[in-house]
């Protein structure tokens, strides 16, 4: 049989899609957007809405900046907090004292300067997703094993560490992505001294009645687009040769990075709070 040609076939693939999306409107199966969803479908658990639910809320339309960026996806998206964009230290404080953080900002990107302690966000968060690029310090210096140590602490208290770990030099709950003290990472997808790494962090904050734990904190993270922690219970704030415990504290706490002497870089970091879309 003699084969269509492309532009006969063409019409013929359209028309039969034409046909089709017409049964099914006749069918009543196929509704415009503006009456989409249903009202006669099972109630979903909880009792707020059903299945397909016709009124419920769209989710916010968001930008993601890859779209514009396709070799960017580490920009941040058109809702989130940008913490710091390479420019000034404007949104973080230094830790001790309330005072501007002192960290050395050039390039488009900061650096621990070391003596002058830890800085901190001067706003707080609850339920994030985080976005930090860091990289430590190269050449390594000789002699000195343990290197590149700062450290991202979510809610002010729990620190996801940030260390040179390319090769395995430090006690597995010590390494890059571990909860310091409590876990390591996953396994260990750590670059070379002196090459950017990310880390993409979904967290959700405990939630304490009066003094009593009612959820832990959880953490899932991705470093370098590999996932190292799967919503993991934080087991209190992190310490060193210590156990954790629980600290009672609000709904929100800051995000802090860690000076621990070591000339560790950070760049393109923001924060999207998360909430439900049912929630204020
Ligand atoms: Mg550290």
């Amino acid at each position: 049989m003699a084969m269509a040609r492309p532009g006969v076939r063409l019409l013929a693939i359209l028309g039969t899609s034409a046909i089709a999306i017409l049964a099914l409107r006749s069918a009543g199966a196929w509704q415009h957007p503006s009456t989409m969803g249903y009202d006669d479908t099972p109630m979903l658990p909880g009792g707020k809405w059903r299945v397909h639910d016709g009124k419920r809320p769209q989710p916010k339309k968001v930008k993601a900046a890859m779209c514009d960026a396709q070799d960017n996806p580490g920009l941040p998206p058109s809702d989130a907090v940008v913490l710091f964009d390479g420019k000034d230290l404007s949104k973080w404080r230094a830790l001790k004292d309330a005072g501007p953080a002192q960290w050395k900002v050039e390039n488009g990107y900061m650096e621990v300067a070391p003596g002058t302690g830890d800085i901190a966000t001067r706003d707080d968060f609850g339920d994030i997703q985080l976005h930090v690029e860091w990289r430590t310090p190269a050449p390594l210096k000789p002699g000195n094993v343990w290197q590149g140590n700062s450290g991202v602490f979510l809610f002010g208290a729990y620190e996801l560490q940030v260390f040179e770990s390319s090769r395995n030099l430090i006690y597995a709950d010590g390494e890059a992505g571990a909860i310091y003290g409590q876990y390591p990472p996953l396994v260990n997808p750590s670059c070379m001294p002196g090459e950017w790494q990310v880390y993409d962090i979904l967290f959700t904050a405990p939630r304490f009645a009066g003094e009593e734990l009612v959820t832990p904190p959880y953490v899932t993270v991705l470093q370098n687009g590999v996932a190292i922690h799967n919503h993991t219970a934080i087991l209190g704030d992190t310490k060193h040769r210590e156990l954790p415990r629980y600290v009672t504290r609000g709904s929100k706490g800051a995000i802090r990075l860690q000076d621990h002497g070591d000339l560790v870089r950070f760049r393109n970091i923001w924060v999207r709070p998360l909430r439900a879309d049912d929630e204020s």
